[in-house]
């Protein structure tokens, strides 16, 4: 097993492994930029090595400064958590010929997957559904005609190399196709460096569904069921749950067969997500591999029992999991909210900065993943999430009624956050029906 872990990353997610590390009696090696001077993942761990400046470009994202810190640390591998480098398969790559083992799978399944055609791709050999649309990159406007029509319309035209919902546009009508497809082209230029895109069907009113999935480097792989994450704006999650209400169970059965064997197409190992949309008639369709672990891993781990963090760190020191599928079973329900420094009231405006008070929740049922604390100051440089409140009852409507209350307890002041937001929106009949799907917040909530 690894003596000395290096976390490329910062925030909830920094502590997260560091907490791992520490029962598993790993040392930990946290690596800051000068904004995060007094950040709680820099007092937690065990070590800790400024790599920059506050813009992330200039710090967390610098591979160099981050290699550097692994060597005089002298640790055996590198945790990226989620964001920054996670994703990023040169990164991946560096680290592993530096001498560190990269806790995530290989690069080669790491670029495979992030190429969201060739993912698609991937998906239709391994015999997981995938949206109808086309069979690889446009390549002109006439193509591009002609496959709409065939799909009908509305379709939607995604970026390969997208992410973050950018490249993404719809077109409702065939005269609208050309300038959508040269929008989303210079879009994912500008973003990613790369301008393919594919045509999708526009699935109407879906939710979305994802499973996460551990896999050793020995074959083997385990599901840890679903989640649900159709609370979202502007295709940002808000609310994560697990298992996912009002699925059928021979639906939830597939879907994570479906995941179980696309991880197993990819040749991946380590921790991942198969996204899905999931239409009004419980039909499933392929959107995409996350290759890292996710921001809302803590609904899957209640649920089950099992630490993914801890899962990630064994089966990247080559250890073989340590269940077997039906170990991993499902009981109760968990209900994940970000709180985010962001503004109902003025379009969710980020709003950082001092922390001048802070009360955090408790009580049965009740886990808050965050680094905040009283006097903290949010850096306006980084995402504006503060922290992940989660809660686990046997029931969905217990679990409801605990985030309620949760979320009455949690009292942050200086700066506003989405905390009253999540309040209204597990009060609303749909969300409490367990029948809102990625369309609910913006047509309940944003006028
Ligand atoms: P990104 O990587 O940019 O976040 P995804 O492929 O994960 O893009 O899709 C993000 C969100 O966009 C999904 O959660 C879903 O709400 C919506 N979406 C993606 N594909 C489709 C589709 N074919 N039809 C309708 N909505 C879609």
């Amino acid at each position: 097993m690894f003596k000395k872990i290096l976390i490329a990353n910062r925030g909830e997610i920094a502590l997260r492994i560091i907490r791992a590390c520490r029962e598993m009696g790993i040392q930990s090696v946290a690596v800051f930029s000068e904004a995060d001077a007094d950040s709680m993942h820099v007092q937690l761990a065990d070590e800790a090595y400024c790599v920059g400046p506050a813009r992330s470009i200039d710090s967390y994202l610098k591979i160099d400064q981050i290699i550097a810190a692994a060597e005089v640390a002298d640790v055996d591998a590198i945790h990226p958590g989620y964001g920054f480098l996670a994703e990023n398969s040169h990164f991946n790559e560096v680290c592993r010929s530096s001498g560190f083992e990269f806790i995530g799978p290989s690069p080669d399944a790491m670029e495979k997957l992030g190429d969201k055609n060739t993912a698609r791709a991937m998906a239709i050999a391994s015999d997981v559904p995938v949206v109808p649309g086309s069979d690889g990159l446009i390549e002109d406007d006439k193509q591009a005609i002609e496959i709409a029509r065939g799909i009908g319309y509305p379709v939607l035209i995604k970026a390969t190399a997208g992410g973050g919902g950018k490249g993404m546009r719809v077109a409702e009508t065939e005269d609208m196709l050309v300038s959508a497809l040269n929008q989303a082209r210079t879009e994912a230029q500008a973003a990613f460096g790369n301008g393919g895109v594919y045509l999708e069907r526009y699935v109407g009113n879906p939710r979305h569904i994802e499973v996460q999935v551990i896999a050793d480097k020995h074959g083997n792989i385990v599901h840890l069921y679903e989640r649900d994450c159709s609370v979202q704006r502007r295709h940002q999650k808000l609310i994560e749950e697990a298992p996912s209400p009002n699925l059928p169970e021979a639906q939830r059965k597939e879907i994570c067969d479906a995941a179980v064997r696309m991880i197993r197409g990819a040749d991946y190992s380590n921790a991942g997500t198969v996204e899905f949309i999931v239409d009004e008639k419980d039909d499933f369709f392929f959107i995409e591999v996350n290759a890292r672990i996710q921001v809302e891993h803590p609904v899957s781990e209640m649920i089950t029992g099992v630490d993914l963090i801890k899962a990630q760190i064994s089966v990247a020191a080559n250890e073989p999991l340590s269940m077997t599928q039906d170990d991993v079973q499902c009981s109760g329900h968990a209900i994940e909210c970000r709180i985010n420094a962001e503004n109902p009231e003025r379009n969710f405006q980020p709003n950082p900065g001092r922390i001048t008070k802070l009360y955090t929740p408790g009580g049965l049922g009740v886990r808050f993943d965050s680094h905040v604390y009283g006097g903290y100051n949010v850096p306006p440089h980084y995402d504006s999430m503060i922290g992940k409140l989660i809660v686990y009852m046997p029931t969905r409507e217990q679990a409801i009624a605990t985030m309620r209350r949760a979320l009455y307890e949690l009292k942050v002041e200086g700066i506003a956050t989405t905390a009253k937001f999540h309040d209204q929106v597990l009060q609303h009949p749909e969300f409490v029906e367990g029948k809102h799907n990625t369309k609910f917040v913006e047509r309940e909530f944003m006028d």
